[in-house]
């Protein structure tokens, strides 16, 4: 199967509406051509930079417009994240992702002491990604000399559904960061997530956004809606495993070299629920040693319980920097 960036929106709805185990079967295969199946790659978030977010992103914790249990905290210092960075490397973590709750990046002290974290946590010899909000050329260009290696920046959902769930910026706004990270070597990981009340077409409308990048984000997280108190998410109603299984499904067939992240809200997946994902086609998730994700109120499985489910399953932590291979290259150790 070759990599496609011109995929039909009713081409996705198809594939998304395939009888549930012939999906599996199919994301699966496509999932052998192009990765290591035996392999997972474990990330560790480290929010370094806590709430007060400008933003209103109707979902997040950080946003400053709702009324949750975060309690916003400063830039964290260097040697705090990087002490975090060598406590997760211990751990298997091949990726330590940093996220700040702020609209965009600003030219200012602050931004260079990232640049800092970034230099000395890739000089551990791991991944580095970033997630600061929008940013521009020149910001991009800054770090990617710093060694970044990938940013995130989620489009979220669909393009007609934003507005109902952000009204502080536009999808060009988010679309405008990727492309200006595209123009340089740091890779793009971007994502949606499931459960904000969207329709099936708004997922595969998103999805379509996503397969339609060129080249397709190197990292597509699925995140499920964490529910947060007091923001005006905070009920919905929990999305089904089988529709979870298959928006992983379908982006692991419209982007197959691209790595699947199960992300958010993975703390309440059984591990036989996780199983189906992983078979479907996810290959990274985030681990975390305290429990949470990005805040207190976003749960995420510890590394101990984590690394229990991989050897119950037979999988093992995929080592940094490790990229897709092309079609019917042979691995060594094919499951
Ligand atoms: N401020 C930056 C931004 O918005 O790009 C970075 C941090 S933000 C917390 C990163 C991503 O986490 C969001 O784009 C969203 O997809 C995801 N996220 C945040 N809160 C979530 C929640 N409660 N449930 C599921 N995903 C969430
Ligand atoms: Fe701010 Fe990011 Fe949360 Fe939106 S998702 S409120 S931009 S931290």
């Amino acid at each position: 199967m070759e990599i496609r960036y011109d995929w039909q929106e009713t081409e996705i709805k198809a594939i998304y509406s395939t009888p549930l185990l012939e999906l599996i079967y199919q994301a699966a295969s496509v999932h052998r051509q192009y990765h290591n199946a035996k392999q997972i790659q474990v990330c560790k978030l480290i929010s370094i930079k806590t709430g007060g977010c400008p933003e209103d992103c109707s979902y997040c914790a950080q946003s400053s417009h709702y009324k949750t249990e975060v309690k916003p905290q400063a830039l964290l210092d260097k040697e705090t994240v990087v002490k975090i960075a060598q406590q997760a490397k211990k751990s298997g973590v091949s990726r330590v992702c940093m996220g700040a709750a702020w609209r965009e990046v600003r030219d200012n002290s602050q931004f260079e002491q990232v640049l800092e974290m970034v230099r000395e946590v890739t000089a551990l010899g791991l991944e580095v990604c970033c997630t600061l909000g929008m940013l521009t050329k020149a910001q991009a260009q800054r770090l990617e000399e710093a060694g970044l290696y990938a940013y995130n920046h989620n489009l979220d959902t669909s393009q007609k559904y934003y507005n109902t769930i952000i009204t502080t910026r536009t999808y060009e706004d988010r679309l405008r960061t990727i492309e200006n990270v595209r123009q340089t070597s740091v890779t793009v990981c971007c994502g949606g997530i499931l459960g904000l009340g969207e329709s099936v077409e708004d997922r595969i409308s998103m999805l379509h956004a996503l397969a339609s990048l060129c080249p397709h984000p190197e990292s597509v997280p699925i995140n499920i809606l964490s529910k947060v108190k007091g923001t005006p998410l905070e009920d919905r109603p929990d999305v089904p495993i089988w529709d979870v299984v298959r928006a992983i499904a379908t982006a692991r067939i419209i982007m197959p070299a691209s790595d699947v992240r199960l992300s958010a809200g993975r703390a309440k997946l059984s591990a036989a629920e996780q199983a189906l994902c992983f078979l479907a086609g996810a290959n990274s998730i985030f681990s975390s040693d305290n429990g949470h994700m990005l805040t207190v109120t976003t749960p995420c499985p510890d590394y101990d319980a984590d690394q229990q489910m991989l050897n119950v399953l037979g999988l093992e932590m995929r080592p940094p920097f490790v990229r897709a291979e092309t079609p019917n290259s042979s691995f060594p150790e094919k499951v």
